[in-house]
């Protein structure tokens, strides 16, 4: 089983973000670790391989907030062991020496750093609140406080004129070694700053040949550096992917706690209320903080099951019905490896027109 914990705090919004954050200057610590361990309480949560907190922004969190939040999960658990992975989203910003000891001892073991640029004009126009410098600091407080398994977030495909250096952030963030790197392509969506920008003529929609030509040139300067793209968006030293978000792609059950948080038990995926104070009303009058949920069908597990599977290095397996498919890799776009289909960096760039081709194609022989 995986445990999401999802921590709705953020100081204001990124101008491309649409996450169920709450923009707060005080972070309401003592309430969100209430609702969180009343959560678990009604959900009766088990033991738990992984732990993830993600956001909004973890690190807003005081340590002593996370460390209650694992004491008290893992002894809620009915089998308690120690998770192998805890991680901890986090800004630059907050990452001190000081923070990053106390998480240590509070058992997080991964941190995940929302690095996004190493060009300050850049990480302004995203209104991000730390300055690029802080990036190589926090790297060198994690390993400090002992935190080796480090990931770092870069977007690309940025407006033209910006005139980011993609390959200039690409190996500043090399430099430093991560043992993963997530690399994101920017996209627009509704209500964001970045959209009304957009809207107004202020700056360009990102360009599809930017997208290509970057995530390409990330493929390549990467695995110069032993890196292995184990999914669309993640790369990893040999030994670091994130056993986390692997267990998402493999169709694994997780639970989810907080506003916006979902579950899956195999079947079934179930969300929690969006907005954190709804959520928060919700737990503290003993109601459920589900908002709603849906049954998969058969279908839609196997289209899940597909598109899943071709995220990642795994691929498919090819058996019927999708054993007829040697003309998808005479585009390039798929390569078989050991009796599976893998997508190639080219596929995972079209991953989306990749899987209805392969569904129809599928369809159109049953
Ligand atoms: S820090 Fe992350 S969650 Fe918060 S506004 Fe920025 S992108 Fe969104």
């Amino acid at each position: 089983m995986h445990l999401y914990v999802h921590v709705p705090f953020c100081q204001r919004r990124c101008s491309y973000c649409d996450f169920s954050i709450a923009v707060r200057k005080r972070i309401p610590a003592q309430e969100f670790v209430d609702a969180i361990l009343t959560e678990a309480r009604q959900t009766g949560v088990v033991g738990f391989e992984t732990i993830y907190f993600g956001g909004g922004t973890p690190s807003l969190l005081p340590p002593e907030a996370i460390s209650t939040l694992l004491d008290e999960l893992t002894s809620l658990c009915r089998t308690p062991h120690a998770a192998r992975e805890v991680t901890l989203e986090a800004n630059p910003e907050d990452v001190t020496p000081d923070a990053a000891r106390a998480w240590a001892s509070a058992g997080i073991n991964r941190v995940s750093l929302g690095a996004q640029s190493f060009d300050d004009h850049v990480l302004q126009w995203m209104h991000r609140s730390h300055a690029a410098a802080r990036i190589g600091a926090a790297v060198h407080a994690l390993r400090g406080a002992g935190i080796e398994n480090i990931s770092l977030d870069l977007i690309f495909a940025l407006p033209d004129e910006l005139q980011r250096d993609w390959e200039r952030d690409l190996d500043l963030a090399l430099a430093l070694r991560p043992t993963h790197l997530s690399l994101y392509g920017l996209t627009v969506e509704p209500r964001t700053p970045l959209d009304r920008w957009i809207s107004r003529g202020a700056t360009h929609a990102p360009d599809d040949e930017r997208y290509a030509d970057e995530y390409l040139l990330a493929h390549e300067r990467l695995s110069v550096f032993g890196y292995q793209f184990y999914e669309v968006s993640n790369a990893s030293l040999p030994g670091f992917r994130s056993r986390h978000n692997s267990a998402y792609w493999s169709g694994r059950p997780y639970v989810g706690l907080g506003p916006a948080a979902h579950s899956f038990d195999g079947t079934t995926r179930r969300w929690n209320l969006r907005a954190w104070e709804a959520y928060r009303r919700a737990i503290a009058d003993g109601r459920s903080a589900i908002e709603s949920e849906e049954r998969l069908t058969e279908e839609q597990r196997e289209l899940e099951r597909v598109y899943l599977a071709l995220r990642t290095d795994e691929g498919l397996s090819i058996t019927a019905p999708y054993r007829h498919l040697p003309p998808l890799m005479s585009q390039g776009w798929v390569v078989e490896h050991n009796g599976r289909l893998r997508c190639t960096p080219e596929g995972w760039l079209r991953l989306d027109s990749l899987v209805s081709e392969l569904t129809m194609h599928t369809e159109s022989q049953q």
